[in-house]
């Protein structure tokens, strides 16, 4: 396992994103870093890492990006969520993380180029997330986020309406949740 924290000042989020990791047994063998910077227009994101190891599957390193910028930062604070509600958000980023583990380099650029151009491949993007994070047991606290994000957050509409357009819901969670076989949904 190779975790490593880049410009991370808080113990508790540390400890969070510990917690969500050691939980993704297909992830202990690759590096993964959780990085604290001011991004513009992201909250939190999931990439590969572009250096040589890229190449190779097995070595591929990854990051999680958290924003601190402040045109999010007025609203969202990870250091100031609830624990289960941070747990849950790395969950779904590190539910992108075994998305990407999964792709050879030429999937990987079709799958970024997709991203960046089709708003329907980043739906089923985000809802892949959502199932590898469900397959791993994180059910209950992917909805804390989801619950948090969209009721009680101070987040402004256009935020939340491009999260409930694109994100999976919490009623959908909910039935997934019940029907308690992700496996199933998933391929
Ligand atoms: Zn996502």
């Amino acid at each position: 396992m190779s975790l490593s924290f880049k410009n991370v000042a808080s113990d508790r989020v540390k400890t969070c994103f510990r917690v969500a990791y050691e939980r993704f047994p297909e992830l202990q063998e690759n590096s993964v870093y959780l990085q604290q910077l001011p991004l513009r227009g992201y909250t939190m994101r999931a990439q590969p890492v572009i250096n040589t190891s890229f190449f190779f599957r097995k070595r591929r390193e990854y990051r999680i990006q958290m924003s601190d910028h402040l045109e999010i930062a007025q609203y969202i604070k990870p250091d100031e969520l609830p624990d289960n509600v941070l747990i849950g958000w790395f969950a779904h980023e590190l539910g992108h993380i075994v998305d990407y583990q999964r792709r050879t380099v030429l999937s990987m650029i079709k799958f970024i180029l997709g991203y960046i151009l089709l708003p329907t491949f980043r739906s089923g993007s985000e809802r892949r997330a959502d199932l590898f994070a469900l397959k791993n047991g994180f059910g209950k606290e992917l909805m804390a986020t989801k619950l948090y994000i969209l009721e009680q957050s101070p987040l402004p509409d256009k935020y939340k309406d491009r999260i409930k357009k694109y994100y999976m819901s919490p009623d959908e969670l909910e039935l997934l949740l019940l029907n308690k076989d992700p496996e199933r949904i998933l391929f």
